[in-house]
């Protein structure tokens, strides 16, 4: 097993890689910047570095200042979470030639998959349905354009290669708006994310947010963990997700569950990572790769049993997987809901100190939150501060769990977003299950 692994981010998913290495009997360090001296894990880890001032430009996303941390503590390993590094081939690269193991793919395949071209492209080949599109960047012949569009049918959907985090996407309804859009989409993208190519896809109009969950060891071993539904949400973030998906019966699970076992196989991948869908009228559509550890991926363990962290660090470490495809057994529902500091209403963030926090608990909740009382959140990374996972053998059971826990739960001296998953707990439709992308913000929210 590895002997220590710094973790290169902060918040809950710090914690949770701390609560895995400790299990596993690997010491931790813990990086962080001047703003986050006290955030749970760094109180808890065997080493603590600073690496910066609150700014994640100098901190969580400064590749020196980590990659020297691990060299004056003698870690083994870099661990990066999701967001910040997590999917930045050059860290990785920087980190192997630095003589540490980074946990996750290798370089090549972060670079493949980072880019959206590349990894469409890729996945085409490796007989992964892909949503009907451009099958490539966009050019500078407006004819060839808008010919294309013509023959994928509008509505269009424009999408940076390089984009992510629901950011850098344009839908377009008619031929009069393509061109103007094309520009706006490839100037944004390239002062967001520094490359301006984009590519256009059908934008399919009623689709649920369908993923697959797979690891891969360096023994030439994949397995698939089944898939998770993450429709729920708001402006391209996901805001509830939930395994298994209602409705996917499981022969559809054991097909799409294969293609990506295979594709995995295909192009060598190592570690865990998730293959996102669009799934619509009964068909799979893949639009994009994350080659890290998600946010939801409680909701895959809680029904499989598997410990996917322990599984990254394992792998990491050169151990074979353990676990083959006929032995994993889906069981019970299980649902997540996000926790941000914001405004239930306006989504404004709400940073602040947390006078009063009281986590629910009982029989199948589980909470990953690295919050406390008197902890302040800052205002300077994500609002995401924690997440409430609910387990039952049924669906309806796992939502009264989750719908028993919003109740107990308190949070006070910021805002959070707790009313609205109590809202969407209580709603007809989300209970019956199988709700679409746009549900949230075009119907639940637009009525008030
Ligand atoms: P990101 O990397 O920013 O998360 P994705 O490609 O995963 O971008 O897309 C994020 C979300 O955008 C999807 O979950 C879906 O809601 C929407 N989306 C992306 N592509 C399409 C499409 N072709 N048709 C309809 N919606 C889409």
């Amino acid at each position: 097993m590895l002997d220590k692994v710094v973790i290169a981010n902060r918040g809950e998913i710090a914690l949770r890689i701390l609560r895995a290495c400790r299990e596993l009997g690997i010491r931790t360090v813990a990086v962080h910047s001047t703003v986050d001296r006290d955030l749970k894990h760094v109180r808890l880890a065997d080493e603590t570095v600073c690496i910066g001032p609150p700014p994640a430009a100098d901190s969580y996303l400064n590749m020196p200042a980590i990659i020297s941390a691990a060299e004056v503590t003698d870690a083994v390993a870099i661990h990066p979470g999701y967001g910040f590094l997590s999917e930045n081939a050059d860290f990785a690269e920087r980190v192997e030639q630095s003589g540490f193991i980074f946990i996750g793919p290798k370089p090549e395949t972060i670079r493949l998959m980072g880019d959206k071209v590349s990894a469409i492209r890729a996945m085409q080949e490796a007989g992964v349905p892909c949503v009907p599109g451009s099958d490539g960047p966009l050019g500078d012949d407006a004819d060839e354009t808008l010919r294309m569009a013509h023959q994928i049918g509008y509505p269009i959907i424009i999408k940076a290669a390089g984009g992510g985090g629901g950011r850098g996407m344009r839908v377009v309804h008619s031929e009069a708006a393509l061109l103007t859009t094309l520009d706006l989409t490839r100037s944004e993208a390239g002062a967001a994310f520094g490359n301006p190519t984009v590519y256009m896809e059908k934008y399919l109009e009623h689709p649920r947010h369908i993923e697959i969950q797979v690891l891969a060891d360096t023994h030439g071993h994949a397995i698939h963990l089944g898939e998770r539904d993450c429709s729920m949400q708001r402006r391209h973030q996901k805001v509830i997700e939930e395994a298994p998906a209602p409705g996917i019966t499981p022969e559809q699970r054991r097909r799409i569950g294969q293609v990506c076992v295979d594709a995995c196989q295909r192009i060598g991948y190592r570690g865990a990572g998730t293959f996102e869908f669009l799934y619509q009228d009964g068909e799979f559509y893949f639009i994009e790769m994350n080659t890290r550890v998600q946010v939801e991926h409680p909701v895959t363990e809680l029904i499989t049993g598997v410990d996917i962290v322990k599984a990254q660090l394992r792998i990491a470490a050169g151990l074979p997987l353990g676990y083959r495809q006929e032995q994993i057994r889906i069981t019970g529902h299980a649902l997540e809901c996000r926790l941000n500091a914001e405004d239930p209403e306006s989504f404004i963030p709400s940073p602040g100190t947390i006078s009063q926090y009281h986590p629910p608990g009982g029989p199948g909740i589980r909470v990953d939150s690295h919050l406390y009382n008197g902890y302040r959140v800052p205002p300077n990374y994500d609002s995401m501060i924690g997440k409430l996972i609910a387990y039952g053998e049924t669906r309806e059971a796992a939502i009264a769990r989750m719908r028993g826990a919003l109740a107990e739960l308190v949070i006070e001296g910021i805002k959070t977003n707790a009313p609205l998953h109590r809202r969407i707990l209580g709603d007809a439709r989300f209970l019956d299950g199988g709700t679409d992308i746009h549900y949230l913000e075009k119907q639940l929210l637009a009525v008030r």
